[in-house]
C-alpha cells in the first residue's frame, strides 16, 4: 500500500515549510530531507498542531484500506497502532528517548490500553474478540500490515511469527 498525503491541501514540512502534499509516506521532505512519515507522527501527536485534525482523518481513512486487506476491522488496527504508542516500562538506559518496540512491550500496551478504556477484563476480552483479536498471533498480522504500510514501527520485533507466538490468548487473557 502505498499512502500518500492528499493533493488538493497543503501540508507544510514542520523543519522548513515546503509542501509535501502528494507525497507517499515512503518520500523525505525534497527540500530538508525529513522523512514524510516523520511529519506525519508529528501531526498525528499534535506537535504539528494545524494539521492534527488532517493527520487523524486520514489515519482513519488508510486504517479502513489496511483493514480490508488483511481481512480485519479498523478498530482493531487503530487499537494495535496506539499500542505500539503506549510504552508501558521503558527500559533502563532509554530514558526520554523512544525504545525499541518488541511484541512484548507491544502486548503490554495493549493491555494498559484494555485497562483505560474497558470497564474490566470481561469487557476488553469482548470487544477485542468481536473486533477479531483473538490472540497474540493477530496482533502480528495487524502490526505487520501496520509495518509494512509505513504507519507504525517495531524496530524490536525480529520474526513477526515467532515474537508474537504464544503471548496471549484473548479468552483467558488480563485476568488479576
Ligand atoms: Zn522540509
Amino acid at each position: 500500500m502505498n499512502f500518500r498525503l492528499p493533493s488538493r491541501r497543503t501540508f507544510p514540512c514542520p523543519q522548513c515549510g515546503h509542501d509535501l502534499r502528494g507525497l507517499s509516506l515512503d518520500d523525505a521532505c525534497p527540500k530538508c530531507g525529513t522523512a514524510v512519515m516523520e511529519t506525519f507522527w508529528l501531526a498525528r501527536a499534535g506537535k504539528h498542531r494545524a494539521h492534527q485534525a488532517t493527520a487523524f482523518r486520514l489515519q482513519r481513512v488508510w486504517l479502513r484500506a489496511i483493514a480490508r486487506s488483511i481481512g480485519s476491522t479498523r478498530s482493531a488496527c487503530e487499537f494495535v497502532l496506539d499500542s505500539t504508542a503506549t510504552v508501558v516500562r521503558v527500559p533502563r538506559g532509554w530514558f526520554g528517548k523512544t525504545p525499541p518496540l518488541d511484541a512484548k512491550a507491544i502486548c503490554a500496551g495493549m493491555a494498559e490500553l484494555c485497562r483505560i478504556n474497558f470497564r474490566d477484563a470481561v469487557e476488553a476480552r469482548e470487544i477485542l474478540t468481536h473486533w477479531g483479536i483473538r490472540r497474540s498471533e493477530d496482533v502480528a498480522v495487524i502490526l505487520r500490515a501496520l509495518v509494512d504500510a509505513g504507519m507504525a514501527r517495531a524496530e524490536g520485533v525480529k520474526d513477526f511469527d515467532r515474537d508474537f507466538a504464544g503471548l496471549f490468548v484473548t479468552e483467558r487473557w488480563l485476568s488479576q
